[in-house]
C-alpha cells in the first residue's frame, strides 16, 4: 500500500482513506454512465507555502448545473462543496500540484437507464498532477473522424461521464495515428473543441473561439481567457468556426483545467503560423500561469488559498 492509498477522499458523506472508497458493481452510474464530474486544479507555491485553487466556486456552480441537467439532487451548496474540498486537501496535507475530481453519480443499485428517482451521491478525491499535455513544445493534432456529441444526444454542457466515451474514441484515434490530441467537429461540421479542452485560434490579431452552441463544454479556463483578452483589449470573436480556419490561423491553442494553456504547432499536417508559439498565445499563457500559481494580484479573486 502506498501513502496515496491512505490519503483521504470524501465518500458517502465522510472522509475515509481512498483505498476504502469502493462501489458495488450494480451501481447505476457504472452500468449507464449516469454521473457528472468536475476537475479543479490546485497549484503549490513554494515561496508562499500555499496551495491555490483556481475558480473553485465556478467549478462547483457548473457541477450543480450538470446535476440539474441529469436530474440529480445536489444536497450541498457551493460553499459546502468548497468547505469539503478545503478540508480534504488540509487533511491530506497536500503540498504539491494537485487535481481534484468532484463528481455526482447515480448510486442506486437498480436497473433501468433513467434519470428521475434514482438516488445519487457526491464523492471527491485528489491526485497529484503535473502537465497533462506539453504546454511548451507545440502540439501535433488532427481533426477527428469522430463527431462531437450534440446537445440533443448527450449534452456536452453537462460534463456527463457517459459522454466521455466520445472523447475517448477521438483521443485514442489521435494517439494511435501519431498525434497528441484531437479536435472535434460538431454535427453541423463546425469546429467544436478538443477531447478534454476548449480551442482558441488567432487570426489577424483577433482571438476566436467556438460559441457555446458548437457542442462544447462551457470551460472555466475558456471563460477566464476571454476575460483576460478583454482586459488586454485583444479583439474577440465567439462564433461558429470552419474547419479550414484551423489551417490558416496564425495561432492556435487548447485551454482547460487539465491542459492548462497549450499551444498547437500543427493541425492535419498544416503548420500553424510560423510554427512557433504566437504572441497572443504567449501573453495569455504567461498570465494564466501567473494567476493560477498565485503570482498575479490583479486576478487574486479567482484563486482560493488552501492554507
Ligand atoms: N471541454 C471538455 C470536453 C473538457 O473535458 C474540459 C475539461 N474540463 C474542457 C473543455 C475545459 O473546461 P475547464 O476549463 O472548465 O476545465
Amino acid at each position: 500500500m502506498t501513502d496515496y492509498d491512505l490519503k483521504p477522499c470524501y465518500f458517502e458523506g465522510k472522509f475515509i482513506p481512498l483505498k476504502d472508497a469502493n462501489l458495488n458493481i450494480r451501481t447505476h452510474a457504472l452500468q449507464y454512465g449516469t454521473a457528472c464530474f468536475g476537475g479543479i486544479r490546485g497549484y503549490w507555491n513554494e515561496n508562499k507555502q500555499n496551495l491555490f485553487l483556481f475558480r473553485i466556486e465556478d467549478h462547483y456552480k457548473r457541477l450543480k448545473q450538470s446535476a440539474k441537467i441529469l436530474q440529480m439532487q445536489t444536497n450541498y451548496s457551493i460553499e459546502e462543496y468548497k468547505d469539503i474540498t478545503l478540508q480534504l486537501l488540509q487533511k491530506g496535507h497536500w503540498k504539491e500540484n494537485v487535481y481534484l475530481r468532484p463528481f455526482l453519480y447515480k448510486s442506486a443499485l437498480e436497473l433501468s437507464p433513467r434519470l428521475h428517482n434514482v438516488q445519487d451521491s457526491f464523492a471527491l478525491y485528489a491526485i497529484p498532477l503535473g502537465d497533462y499535455l506539453d504546454t511548451q513544445k507545440g502540439l501535433k493534432v488532427c481533426v477527428s473522424s469522430w463527431i462531437r456529441i450534440s446537445d440533443n444526444q448527450i449534452p456536452t454542457r453537462a460534463k456527463a461521464n457517459g459522454g466521455y466515451i466520445n472523447s475517448a474514441l477521438a483521443k485514442s484515434e489521435a494517439l494511435q495515428n501519431g498525434y497528441e490530441e484531437a479536435i472535434f467537429l460538431d454535427s453541423h461540421g463546425n469546429v467544436s473543441e478538443g477531447s478534454a479542452e476548449n480551442l482558441f485560434l488567432v487570426r489577424d490579431g483577433v482571438l476566436i473561439t467556438p460559441d457555446v452552441s458548437s457542442s462544447i463544454l462551457e470551460g472555466i479556463t475558456r471563460r477566464s481567457l476571454l476575460q483576460l483578452a478583454k482586459d488586454f483589449q485583444i479583439p474577440i470573436e465567439v462564433r461558429p468556426v470552419d474547419r479550414t480556419e484551423l489551417y490558416v490561423a496564425d495561432e492556435a491553442f487548447f485551454a482547460g483545467t487539465g491542459v492548462q494553456v497549450a499551444w498547437i504547432r500543427e493541425i492535419d499536417h498544416r503548420i500553424i503560423g510560423n510554427g512557433k508559439i504566437g504572441t497572443i498565445t504567449k501573453k495569455l499563457q504567461d498570465t494564466f500561469f501567473e494567476i493560477v500559481t498565485g503570482e498575479n494580484d490583479a486576478y487574486s479573486h479567482w484563486i482560493t488559498p488552501v492554507y
